[in-house]
C-alpha cells in the first residue's frame, strides 16, 4: 500500500508525542522507540500507513476475543450514549449483569464480584479479604510469577520486578512445580508434584501455620514462562490450604476468560479456590477492568462486616458493558472451544515440529492459545539463550510482520482464542525463518 502525507504525518506525530510527553511502564526513558499503532481487526493490527502485523502476542495476552470485535464495540458505544459513568455505591444494570454473567463461569458457591480496575488491584483486594476473613497476616506466592503493579500484588510477585519494591509487610515466597528447570532434582512430573508440595508444607510449618492468611497462585503462571502445574499438584495446595486453614486465592488475570480453552485454566485440576482473580480476557481490556470472585464462606464474612476497600470506577458501566457482551459473543461464537480445539489441534503439533526442526528450542508448553518456546544453547545445560540473542529473534519478528510476545529466553505464542489455523501457519513459517537466521 502507498503511504500518503497524511499517513505518514500522523505517524511522526504519534512518535513524537509520544517521546515528548509519555512516561512508559518499566522501563528507562530515554531510549524508548516504541511503534505506532494505528487500528487492528481479528488477530491483525496496523499502523498509520496500513503496514499489518500478525498479533501473536494479544498485547499483554489480554485480546482474547481480537481486536474490534464489532458486538464489543457496539456495546460500549450503546452504554456510553446511554450512561458513561457512575458511582460505585448505584446499583448498575451493566455492572450487575456483568457481575451475573462471571459468577455464571465460576464453579457453584461463587456468586458475588468485585470489580477492580485490572488485575493487581484485584490481587490486592483479594490479599485484603484473605486477611479479614482469616484474621492472619502472611500471604505466600511463588517465585517465578507476576501478580501486579500495586502494593502487596508486586511485593507477592516472584520475579525481578518486586526487588525495587519491597514496601509491604506479610509476604513470604516459594517454589512451585517447574519441570524443565526443577528447584527439587525432580525426573519425573510426579516427583516434581510430590517434592514442591512437600516443600509447600514445609514452607507452612516453617512461616507458622496459624499466620498464614492466604496462599496465591496464577493457575499457570503465564509471564513467568507459561510454567503448566502437573497433575495433582493444584488439588495438593487445595488440600494444604484446607488442613491449615488458609485461603485459597487463584489468580486468573492472564490465564482465564478462554486462554487455556476453558473460562477459568483451574477447571482441569479438579480444584475450587476460594478466591479467583481476573481482569484481562474479561472484556479482552476495551475498557480496563478487573475483578475478584467470592466463594460464599468469604463473601459471608463481609455481610455484617465492613469491607474496607473501594475504587472509584468499581463496576465501571463502560467496562461492565464490554464485558458482558464479551462473554456473550465468546460463548455464541463458541470461542472459548474454538481456542480448545485449535490448541490441540494445530498449535500444539506446528510447535513440535519447530522444535524438531530447531535445536535452539529446549522445551515446547502450554495449552489452548497459551504456549511458550523456551530457548536454550544447549539443549543438555538448558542454558538460556543470551538477552542479545532475544534482542535479535524479537527484532525479526516484527520486520517479517509479526507482534511477539517475548519474555527472558522464551517467545510465548499466545494469539487471540479467535486465531485461525491459517494465521497459524503464517506465524509458524515466520518463527521458522526468524530461528533459522536471527541465532
Ligand atoms: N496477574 C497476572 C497473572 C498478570 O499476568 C497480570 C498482568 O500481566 C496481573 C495480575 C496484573 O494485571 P494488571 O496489569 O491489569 O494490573
Amino acid at each position: 500500500m502507498s503511504t500518503t502525507a497524511d499517513q505518514t504525518d500522523l505517524d511522526t506525530l504519534t512518535r513524537r508525542l509520544d517521546r515528548e510527553h509519555v512516561f512508559h511502564s518499566w522501563s528507562a526513558q530515554a531510549h524508548l522507540a516504541p511503534f505506532p499503532i494505528a487500528g487492528g481487526s481479528g488477530t491483525r493490527v496496523w499502523d498509520h500507513s496500513g503496514r499489518t502485523w500478525l498479533d501473536f502476542s494479544s498485547q499483554l495476552v489480554n485480546v482474547n476475543i481480537g481486536h474490534q470485535h464489532p458486538a464489543v464495540v457496539e456495546a460500549i458505544t450503546e452504554q456510553a450514549r446511554l450512561l458513561t459513568t457512575i458511582a460505585p455505591s448505584t446499583a448498575n444494570l451493566a455492572r450487575g449483569r456483568a457481575a451475573e454473567a462471571i459468577a455464571g463461569l465460576a464453579p457453584a458457591g461463587f456468586e458475588k464480584v468485585f470489580f477492580t480496575n485490572g488485575g493487581a488491584d484485584a490481587n490486592e483486594n483479594a490479599i485484603r479479604m484473605a486477611r479479614l476473613h482469616t484474621g492472619r497476616d502472611k500471604i505466600l506466592s511463588r517465585y517465578r510469577s507476576y501478580h501486579g503493579n500495586t502494593g502487596a500484588a508486586i511485593v507477592a510477585t516472584g520475579d525481578w520486578r518486586r526487588l525495587p519494591n519491597e514496601y509491604a509487610r506479610g509476604h513470604v515466597h516459594f517454589f512451585g512445580p517447574y519441570q524443565y528447570r526443577s528447584e527439587f532434582w525432580a525426573d519425573t512430573p510426579e516427583q516434581e508434584c510430590e517434592r514442591a508440595l512437600h516443600h509447600l508444607r514445609r514452607v507452612i510449618e516453617a512461616e507458622g501455620a496459624s499466620s498464614i492468611a492466604g496462599i496465591l497462585l496464577e493457575s499457570i503462571p503465564g509471564t513467568a514462562g507459561v510454567i503448566v502445574p502437573p497433575d495433582g499438584y493444584l488439588a495438593g495446595v487445595r488440600a494444604l490450604a484446607d488442613e491449615f486453614g488458609i485461603v485459597l486465592i487463584l489468580d486468573e488475570v492472564m490465564a482465564g476468560f478462554g486462554r487455556t480453552g476453558a473460562w477459568f485454566a483451574f477447571e482441569r485440576h479438579n480444584v475450587v479456590p476460594d478466591l479467583i482473580t481476573f481482569a484481562k480476557g474479561v472484556n479482552s481490556g476495551y475498557v480496563p477492568l478487573g475483578g475478584v470472585l467470592l466463594s460464599d464462606a468469604v463473601a459471608a464474612t463481609f455481610d455484617e462486616r465492613v469491607f474496607p476497600g473501594g475504587l472509584t470506577y468499581s463496576g465501571h458501566p463502560l467496562a461492565t458493558a464490554a464485558a458482558v457482551a464479551t462473554i456473550e459473543a465468546m460463548t455464541s461464537e463458541g470461542i472459548v472451544e474454538h481456542a480448545h480445539a485449535i490448541g490441540v489441534d494445530v498449535l500444539r503439533p506446528a510447535l513440535a515440529g519447530l522444535a524438531e526442526r530447531h535445536e535452539v528450542i529446549g522445551e515446547v508448553r502450554g495449552e489452548g492459545v497459551f504456549w511458550a518456546l523456551e530457548l536454550v544453547s544447549d539443549r543438555a545445560t538448558r542454558e538460556p539463550v543470551s538477552a542479545a540473542v532475544m534482542g535479535r529473534i524479537k527484532s525479526a519478528l516484527f520486520e517479517r510482520d509479526l507482534l511477539p510476545f517475548v519474555s527472558e529466553n522464551r517467545i510465548h505464542v499466545v494469539p487471540p482464542c479467535v486465531v485461525t489455523a491459517e494465521e497459524i501457519a503464517q506465524a509458524v513459517a515466520i518463527y521458522d525463518d526468524v530461528l533459522s537466521t536471527s541465532i
